[in-house]
């Protein structure tokens, strides 16, 4: 089957993040198993998702790995011209959820199959849920590769790049902040605590973090802006004037650069809320701050020595490499020891809008780097 027609059918599985993938991974797996491929399903505890591994080539630690994930992100609200999960095909765009990010990816690799199973190296697929919403499906995965002894020298993630080497990108990591005191009367303010208070003295002290962060960037930054962020996203709690708020709530997020930051984050937030802000709010017999992880996206490190960025500008002619300001399970593959770069269909401006679209020569591209692949491997 061509890439595009394997699309199709993928765009038709609604696999949005919060809905399961375990129709569109019996789909995959059937294209995969028949090439020949040796598979793992990798369930997730709630029963309707799972990652799906398959193995080409000899087993063993070394090859190559490509990876994709198959949940998409809603549609709710969005003004599609038409239906999201019946891929449009207008000559040289394909229309439809995920076609950019990043079923384009994975259709072409599915087509590629029989080409890939030529492998004389072992050559990895895996295809992953719940990367939107912070690469669980990836983190679940990594500790279960190591045990079916996967360890791929290197790691393509097909994330929409315009097919560009990608080889590094800022982490991502995003907290909900609850803030728990007392209510009162305003007039009395030390017979309550205020949880707003509490919550403004910690929204402070992430922005005098966010300071020190800038100094703390590295001498040879590749991004932009070149340190640490923070941003405070979210801040809300009480009801009126004259009443002390017993609730507050602050979303945030950190875009750490390099390994380090946020454990430096981490521990001045920690002294802070131990030495400052639990005492504020001591009259509260219940009085807590509690942090939810909504994700942690690990970071993609550029490094000097990249076999992953040599191999890929090899397969598609191109030189340069870039960094890219979203986060991917690409940081997850480096962390494991692997050589990682991005590089897929599509460009990221296309994607996760209303009528995302790949072009018909992205994808053509994206073939002939896996059957250059395929022909390298052999
Ligand atoms: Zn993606």
């Amino acid at each position: 089957m061509t890439a595009t027609a394997i699309l199709a059918d993928l765009v038709a599985f609604p696999t949005v993040s919060d809905r399961p993938n375990l129709a569109l991974l019996d789909y995959a797996a059937d294209h995969l198993h028949r090439a020949g491929a040796r598979l793992h399903h990798l369930p997730a505890p709630c029963g309707t998702k799972a990652n799906l591994v398959a193995s080409f080539g000899p087993d063993g630690p070394g090859g190559v790995l490509l990876s994709g994930h198959v949940d998409v992100v809603p549609v709710d609200g969005q003004n599609w011209a038409s239906d999201p999960f019946t891929l449009r095909d207008s000559g040289d765009r394909l229309y439809g959820r995920g076609t950019c990010d990043m079923k384009g990816f994975v259709a072409c690799v599915l087509a590629a199959a029989p080409d890939l199973a030529q492998s004389r190296q072992p050559l990895h697929v895996t295809l992953t849920h719940d990367e939107e919403v912070g690469c669980l499906g990836a983190r679940a995965m990594m500790p279960r590769l190591a045990g079916l002894n996967i360890a791929p020298e290197i790691v393509i993630v097909g994330e929409p790049t315009g097919m560009e080497i990608v080889d590094g990108h800022k982490g991502c990591c995003e907290y909900s902040v609850t803030f728990s005191g007392l209510e009162g009367h305003g007039s009395t303010p030390d017979l309550g605590a205020n949880a707003v208070a509490a919550a403004a003295r910690y929204a402070a002290c992430l922005l005098d973090l966010a300071e020190a962060l800038k100094s703390r960037a590295p001498a040879a930054s590749p991004f932009d802006p070149p340190w640490t962020t923070i941003n405070i996203g979210r801040l809300s709690g009480g009801s009126t004037h004259n009443v002390i708020p017993a609730r507050a709530e602050l979303d945030w997020e950190m875009r750490p650069v390099r390994d380090g930051d946020a454990a430096f984050v981490h521990e001045a937030l920690r002294a802070f809320t131990e030495t400052t802000l639990m005492p504020m709010l001591r009259a509260a017999p219940g009085a807590a701050i509690a942090t939810t992880t909504i994700g942690e996206v690990a970071g993609l490190t550029p490094q000097a020595d990249n076999p992953a960025r040599d191999l890929v500008a090899r397969l598609t002619g191109r030189n340069a490499t870039h960094t890219v300001p979203f986060g991917t399970e690409a940081g997850l593959f480096q962390q494991a020891g692997a050589a990682v770069v991005l590089c897929g269909p599509g460009h990221i401006a296309q994607a996760h809008k209303a009528d995302e679209y790949v072009s018909t020569d992205q994808l053509a591209q994206c073939s002939q780097m896996l059957a250059r692949l395929a022909q390298t491997l052999r």
